[in-house]
């Protein structure tokens, strides 16, 4: 039994090096698989961060990120590099393989993979994201001041970050698919009264244009199949969220949209000794502040399962 874990947290970001602080503080001397590409989470794909509460100047999510990993390294968590590749949660010992193919078992695990941000799939919305393209309203509206910006996507996302925007940006063009959202009522309401909105109904992005950085956006009506061409400073798209739940399939409960199931307010998933946090359960808040939250709820849950088993 020497060679199995305390508990092994898979995924970084704010839920997985939180977990990580709290369960190396606990002597659990927990193992981190930050992940190969993902490492860090989100937040490396950001510029500043203003509103994580404690940094008065506001911080660089790569710094944040970078800060909370050598805070869980300070008290003994094992920090690796590498994805999991595969996993056996089943039974009182999981396992799980990296993508070196070492295998390491573990009396619990904290499931900390995170969410991605649905893209287009458009070549030039890759190349201008953070050059115009964005895929957060709170981290980048600030920086549309008095602009004029679109908002893709039908859904509540873009509903709230359309309404969002309006604080900062002269106007804000909501670039829908259909002609009709699937946001909620209230939302669509608030969005409907509010000036400066305007929806585009029936209309899918086709390409980014802009060198440096985005100048306008190719548009295709989506019922006559006419093409045009329209202004705009600012593209962002908030067509919905993939959790990274792709090897939990089989392993713990998902739900319809492949976000993990959790028992209540707690991060107990339905095998017992398996937590999950942050924004592979979180499909509402999706802050910094909220999945470092419930990363450490997650490592108290593992702290108390294994105090009991
Ligand atoms: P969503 O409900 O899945 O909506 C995604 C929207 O993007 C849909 O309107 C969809 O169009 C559109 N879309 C998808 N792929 C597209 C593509 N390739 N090109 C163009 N448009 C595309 O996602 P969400 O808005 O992120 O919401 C996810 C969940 O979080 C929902 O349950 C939502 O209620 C919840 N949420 C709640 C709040 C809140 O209550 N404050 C805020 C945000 C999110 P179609 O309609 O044509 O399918």
């Amino acid at each position: 039994m020497s060679d199995v874990r305390e508990v092994v947290i898979v995924g970084s970001g704010p839920a997985g090096y939180t977990a990580a602080i709290y369960a190396s503080r606990a002597q659990l001397k927990p193992i981190i698989y930050e992940g190969s590409v993902t490492a860090g989470g989100a937040l490396m794909n950001t510029t500043e961060v203003e509103n994580f509460p404690g940094f008065v100047d506001g911080v660089m999510g790569p710094d944040l990120m970078d800060n909370m990993r050598k805070q869980a390294k300070r008290f003994g968590a094992e920090l690796i590099t590498d994805d999991i590749v595969e996993m056996d949660l089943t039974g009182d010992i999981k396992t799980l393989t990296d993508g070196s193919g070492n295998v390491v078992k573990a009396k619990s695990v904290i499931l900390a993979t995170g969410s991605a941000y649905r893209e287009i799939g458009l070549v030039n919305e890759k190349r201008l994201s953070g050059h115009g393209v964005s895929w957060c309203a709170t981290c980048d509206g600030f920086f549309f001041r008095d602009q004029t910006i679109a908002v893709v996507g039908g859904g509540d996302s873009a509903v709230e970050e359309a309404t969002f925007l309006t604080r900062f940006a002269t106007k804000v063009v909501l670039i829908h698919r259909r002609d009709t959202l699937r946001a909620s009522k209230i939302m669509i309401e608030r969005a409907t009264s509010n000036p400066k909105i305007e929806f585009l109904w029936n209309t899918e992005v086709i390409d980014v244009l802009g060198e440096a950085k985005v100048s306008g956006l190719k548009l295709r009506n989506t019922v006559d199949g006419t093409e045009t061409e329209r202004a705009f400073t600012g593209l962002f798209v908030a067509i919905g969220h993939i959790p990274r739940s792709e090897l939990l399939v089989n392993q713990v409960t998902l739900n319809s949209e492949g976000y993990v199931e959790v028992d209540g307010r707690s991060t107990r998933t339905n095998i017992p000794g398996v937590f999950a946090c942050g924004d592979l359960v979180d499909f509402t808040y999706r802050q910094a502040i909220t999945a470092a939250g419930s990363g450490c709820q997650a490592a108290l849950d593992a702290e108390k399962y294994l105090t009991h088993h």
